[in-house]
């Protein structure tokens, strides 16, 4: 019997490029529904037959029921989702649009298509600012940001599906997504960048002169926030395992994705100072609004249920990871 195939929506992004790729390796066939083409990274693997890419926009209802019939899949991951934190404050409508009114527009298709499994990208934004760490799926949820709020109402609206119309899901609330594929053909590249890992990493390149430090004065270790940075091959890992459980009949369920240690944002400098051998000039900057000084995740519950484990989980792998394929990049432009 053929394995399932599995409809990616945003799969052509930085973490969705890493899931599609996982997927192909175990030979499931995949097919990616983006507004981008597929990367050139994966092209290769277009080869061996398993990965489709349809371009197209969430918002096209014609274009996604064209895709269901065309393939037919048992299961759908999305992650079509808008990301920035503050462009979400400046820009609601944006982001409830995409995220919200997009993903409905999915939802439904999916269920007009006959696909009843679905995993969702969630994010530890659901919880805004924890009371406790390491975070647990049953701290409660308080998100404090448009971007968190599309989250966490989607983790609603997709609990209310499952009670009406038997969609069951997953939602992985990742924690800090870093680190790029060993091959170095897949890597983060967001614009704007907003993310510390490849903004550190922008210094080395000779793309900025030097790195803002958002705020010295929390109460942690050394001042600085502390987050759970995860690899991203981890997290791809995990989407793999929750879509089989999915279509092995689990129920609807939420987890948390993360090392379960955090890092300061000057230990992460350090360590890219490291695996760069060189130093990467800061700028003490003010707090950026709405960061919490820690989060951390527990991720017991997807250790126990999903028989997950981060493999490439040092500050270390994570940034020379990303190293790897920012020079490749570089390689390219030059
Ligand atoms: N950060 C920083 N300088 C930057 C970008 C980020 O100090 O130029 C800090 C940010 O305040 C947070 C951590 O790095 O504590 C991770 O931020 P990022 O935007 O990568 O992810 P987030 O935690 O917002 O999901």
């Amino acid at each position: 019997m053929s394995k399932p195939r599995i409809i990616v929506t945003g799969g052509a992004g930085y973490i969705g490029s890493h899931i599609v790729k996982a997927l192909v390796e175990k030979e499931y066939c995949v097919i990616v529904y983006d507004r981008k083409p597929i990367p050139g990274g994966l092209r290769a693997l277009q080869a061996g037959g398993l990965l489709h890419g349809i371009q197209a926009d969430l918002a096209d209802r014609a274009a996604l029921d064209a895709a269901l019939r065309k393939f037919e899949p048992n299961a759908a991951i999305n992650l079509a989702g808008y990301i920035a934190v503050g462009e979400s404050v400046r820009d609601p409508g944006k982001y409830y649009d995409n995220n919200i009114a997009n993903g409905l527009n999915l939802l439904d298709a999916l269920l007009a298509g006959g696909v009843k499994c679905f995993v969702f990208s969630s994010s530890a934004a659901v919880y805004g600012m924890p009371r406790e760490v390491p975070i647990a799926e049953d701290h409660p949820t308080a998100p404090i940001n448009p971007y968190g709020r599309t989250k966490w109402f989607f983790e609603h609206i997709l609990r209310d599906y499952d009670a009406a119309y038997g969609l069951r899901s997953i939602s992985l609330r990742y924690f800090n997504a870093a680190g790029a594929d060993h091959s170095g053909e897949i890597g983060e590249a967001h614009d704007p960048e907003t993310h510390l890992v490849p903004l550190v990493l922008q210094v080395p390149m000779g793309l900025r002169d030097s790195v803002a430090i958002f705020g010295s004065d929390y109460p942690t270790r050394d001042g600085t926030c502390v987050r759970d940075y995860i690899h991203v091959t981890d997290l791809a890992d995990a989407h793999v395992r929750a879509v089989e459980a999915l279509l092995d009949g689990s129920p609807t369920d939420v987890f948390n994705l993360g090392n379960g240690e955090g890092c300061t944002v000057r230990e992460v400098i350090a360590a890219a100072e490291e695996v760069v051998g060189g130093n990467i000039k800061t700028l003490d900057a003010p707090r950026r609004p709405g960061d919490p000084a820690a989060l951390v995740a527990s991720s017991e519950k997807a250790m126990q249920k999903l028989g997950w484990r981060p493999k490439h989980n040092t500050l270390k792998i994570i940034i020379q990871t990303a190293w790897q394929w920012h020079k490749r990049q570089m390689g390219k432009d030059a």
